[in-house]
């Protein structure tokens, strides 16, 4: 049983409720977590009101010591907290230690990163005057994060905001809070004091409405659905209440002619069907060249058939689907794809080789079109669907048609190729041979509708940070 963590103290919710954390793997309980309430929510914005003043005042030498310790700590217990998260998430055991070594690397980051917090003096057009420009902490933020990445997206809005000098409280997703509980346990014995880092559960709409109605609550920082994001902006309008939006994609994936199929087809298996295709920046459609349309895909699906599916604690490539609802949608979408032409080339549903688990096989469909919802609505499905193309530009069209602007991915060694695709491509992280481009010390975020701001890099810290202009008149 773990519980919320409330200026500095580990509680039940005041309700005595608690819910079950399932295992996708095996349908059976992992154990439960405290599931608090809008009231709950409101002690932990009010500690961390509490805890504000003093935790600014700090030095960010200070803050970032507290940070960088956080960080030794995860490394010291990755093997731990990854299990926690290969248990409750199921994504292989292998990905969940990546995840949590890359999460410890953005405490590190932004510990740093908070000694960089510089103004500005601005030369006046005035004798007598100066002109500053200070950088002050937001103040009490939120951060509210999705299960598929239960640990890298909370860590990412923990480390800036506590840099920055501001407090937050997290609220993570319903399904996957015990492995962020095990990061809290090392931000306490780190040394962040009572108040700055707070950990509370319960229903996300009554939650997400006392950090917006909440006065103490300054910033809201959430990653997520383009359609709660959308939801968040607009009852964000009563306070002006300032947003970080980090919502869903739709990766195009573009395979030139130079690059022999055989690596095109690894690059492009990485990169769908990690943590199971259920990735923001996972590629959702692959736009082949017809001059190697026939090998790539023969080296696609036999590299696809070779994958590995399991449980997460075993030595597989590929875990279970995340819950029912997401095994249904992949079900729906292959459907609907079938309906209007698709063929399966290998998968093709629901694994019958485990006797429980949301498993799906890894499949391959070729002959897609626009008109297949696969095309067009975010998968977070293992299902790699193949189209065509002829000429450059016909494929950077087809890949920006869509309202979304997370993630792109093209394969290629060819420079002047590689340098159209990424200068039309209308998304915030372009991949070029790689399929795994989010790092700490870079700019993570969408153009259109995935998305305002940015995590990581110099950029992330900005995001809960305030400008402050001072004006001085040296004689009157
Ligand atoms: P979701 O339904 O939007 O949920 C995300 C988080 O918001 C969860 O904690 C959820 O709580 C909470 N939530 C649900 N309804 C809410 C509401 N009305 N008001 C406030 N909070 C609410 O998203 P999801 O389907 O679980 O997660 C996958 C989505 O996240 C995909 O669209 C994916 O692309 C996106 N994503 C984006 C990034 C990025 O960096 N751009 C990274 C990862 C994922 P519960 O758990 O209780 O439902």
């Amino acid at each position: 049983m773990k519980k919320m963590f409330i200026d500095g103290a580990w509680c039940e919710a005041k309700s005595g409720r608690r819910l079950p954390i399932e295992n996708p793997a095996t349908q059976e309980p992992v154990d439960e977590m405290a599931y608090g309430d809008a009231a709950d929510c409101r002690r932990a914005i009010e500690a961390a009101g509490r805890a504000f003043p003093a935790w600014k005042e700090k030095t960010a030498y200070q803050r970032g010591a507290i940070l960088e310790k956080t960080a030794d700590l995860m490394r010291e217990r990755a093997e731990k907290i990854a299990r926690t998260m290969t248990l409750e998430e199921g994504k292989p055991l292998r990905e969940s230690l990546g995840e949590v070594r890359g999460s410890a690397d953005w405490f590190e980051w932004f510990a740093e990163e908070g000694k960089r917090v510089y103004g500005t003096i601005i030369p006046p057009s005035v004798a007598g005057k100066r002109h500053l420009v200070v950088k002050h902490p937001v103040g009490v933020s939120a951060a509210i994060t999705p299960w598929n990445f239960p640990v890298s997206l909370p860590a990412r809005k923990i480390s800036a905001a506590l840099a920055a000098g501001c407090t937050l409280v997290a609220r993570p997703a319903s399904q996957t809070p015990l492995c962020l509980a095990e990061v809290f346990e090392c931000l306490e014995e780190a040394g962040a004091p009572p108040g700055v880092a707070n950990l509370v559960t319960g229903p996300a709409s009554a939650l997400a409405d006392e950090f917006l109605g909440n006065r103490i609550c300054r910033k809201i920082s959430f990653t997520g659905s383009t359609e709660v994001g959308k939801e968040l902006v607009r009852k964000s309008a009563d306070q002006l209440k300032r947003l970080s939006l980090e919502l869903g994609g739709h990766a195009p994936f573009i395979i030139c002619p130079d690059v022999p199929p055989e690596f095109a087809a690894r690059v492009a298996v990485a990169s769908k069907f990690r943590n199971n295709a259920q990735t923001c920046i996972a590629a959702s459609r692959f736009y082949v060249h017809h001059d190697v349309r026939r090998e790539f895909t023969e080296a696609v699906v036999a590299q696809t058939r070779a994958l590995k599916v399991g449980n997460g604690l075993e030595d597989v490539d590929v875990g279970p689907m995340f819950e029912a609802k997401a095994l249904e949608k992949a079900v729906a979408l292959l459907d609907d794809a079938r309906a209007h032409g698709a063929r399966v080339l290998c998968g093709g549903g629901p694994s019958r080789r485990f006797p429980r688990g949301y498993f799906f096989e890894p499949t391959v469909i070729d002959d897609v079109n626009r008109t297949m919802k696969i095309m067009t609505e975010e998968p977070f499905s293992p299902i790699l669907p193949l189209a065509g193309y002829e000429e450059i530009d016909q494929a950077i069209e087809e890949a920006n048609r869509t309202e979304y602007g997370l993630a792109a991915y093209v394969v290629t060694r060819d420079l002047p190729s590689a340098v159209r695709l990424w200068e039309g491509l209308e998304f915030g992280i372009i991949g070029i041979n790689d399929f795994n481009p989010a790092t700490a010390q870079c700019p993570f975020g969408g153009l259109k509708e995935s998305g305002i701001g940015r995590e990581g890099s110099h950029e992330g810290i900005e995001a809960y940070l305030e400008t402050k202009y001072v004006s001085i008149a040296l004689e009157m």
